[in-house]
């Protein structure tokens, strides 16, 4: 199969639209990460999603509306609660997860009772959702286990081939995937941080439960809440390895090692001067939104560097920052170094 790339326009958003409604697969940006898109309603269609990503089945895909009224009928109930958060945050990166009705198929929510629903800000993502005419299921539009991508060649580099088109809306704004909260049940829960924060979330519904999932390694044999947690994820060819030090210590570290181990550093900017090792800078240390930025594309470019491990400076977990270390905790297999 020939993937095209095409700029937005109205030509290229009929045929994502067409060729949606027809069963096929399309890239599509968002202000999250790209997603791959099919049509939610259409379980067949869903299916080739897994396939081209190569993703296991039995993690649920986020499906995406361009309108509140689209929620009713993808859901039992439209709780005040989740009403209260989809007022604030929508159209935004936050996706929420409710009872599911009768119309969504298992394929999209591998078989849970629950779907998760995102209405995306991304003008182009909202442009494409409409030229479809549906809601549509899309993951990230990366090859399972890889980074999600945050422009058109990342998802081309792992779709090439697989799909008919990808559309180029420029480079994701966010750079991570959204917040997910379930409020399926009792409490709220938080599944996945992102760019939208635990206290941003508390400022609207009040007090909410953070998975012990987001920042900590699951046994293999746990009950999760949300599947996507137990994979590894994000993981670039070299071994990443966090090491929680203050930049001095940092440094060192990896100067004393890097060529002996054939090592490279992600850092932050006041590390850069005082690091010989090669390295990808995500950022100041307090920038919490250059570093979700820059991560998913830094994390493919030390795949071109050819470095067998990569020391990454640990992020601070307040804030956005706590969805920087979410995915950077993932991409090192859960392996810390703490120095005093
Ligand atoms: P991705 O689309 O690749 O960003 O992944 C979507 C994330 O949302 C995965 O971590 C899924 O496990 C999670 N997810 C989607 N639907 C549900 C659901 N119904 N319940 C819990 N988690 C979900
Ligand atoms: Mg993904």
């Amino acid at each position: 199969m020939k993937t095209q790339v095409l700029k937005p326009n109205e030509h290229s958003l009929k045929l994502a639209g067409e060729l949606i409604r027809s069963g096929e697969l399309v890239g599509i940006p968002t202000e999250t990460v790209y997603g791959l898109a099919a049509n939610a309603l259409d379980g067949e269609a869903v299916m080739k999603i897994f396939k081209a990503k190569g993703r296991p089945s039995d993690n649920p895909l986020i499906v995406h509306i361009c309108d509140l009224s689209q929620v009713d009928y993808l859901v039992k109930e439209f709780s005040p609660k989740a009403k209260l958060l989809a007022d604030k945050f929508w159209p935004g990166a936050i996706t929420i997860i409710m009872p599911c009705s009768e119309n969504v198929p298992s394929q999209v929510t591998a078989g849970l009772d629950t779907v998760a629903i995102r209405f995306p800000s991304n003008k182009t993502a909202q442009a494409i959702i409409k030229s479809a005419g549906l809601p549509l299921a899309a993951p990230s539009a990366n090859l399972s286990g890889s980074p999600s991508p945050t422009n058109a060649a990342h998802v081309y580099n792992d779709m090439k081939g697989r799909i008919p088109l990808i559309i180029d809306g420029g480079e994701s704004k966010v750079g991570l995937e959204s917040t997910v909260i379930s409020m399926a049940g009792d409490v709220p829960v938080l599944l996945r941080p992102g760019g939208i924060t635990v206290s941003e979330i508390e400022s609207v519904i009040g007090k909410i439960v953070v998975d012990n999932g987001v920042t900590h390694m699951l046994a293999d044999d746990a009950v999760v809440s949300s599947p996507g947690m137990k994979y590894k994820h994000y993981a670039p060819k070299a071994e990443i390895i966090i090491v929680k030090a203050d930049s001095e210590s940092y440094a060192e570290y990896v100067n004393k090692r890097y060529e002996a181990e054939g090592a490279g550093a992600l850092c932050y900017s006041e590390d850069t001067e005082k690091l010989k090792a090669p390295y990808i800078c995500l950022g100041e240390k307090e920038d919490y939104s250059s570093q979700a930025h820059n991560l998913f594309s830094s994390l493919r470019k030390l795949d071109d560097m050819n470095l067998k491990k990569v020391y990454a400076h640990c992020p601070g977990t307040d804030g956005v920052g706590l969805a920087v270390y979410n995915r950077l905790i993932r991409s090192a297999g859960f392996e810390v170094i703490e120095l005093a």
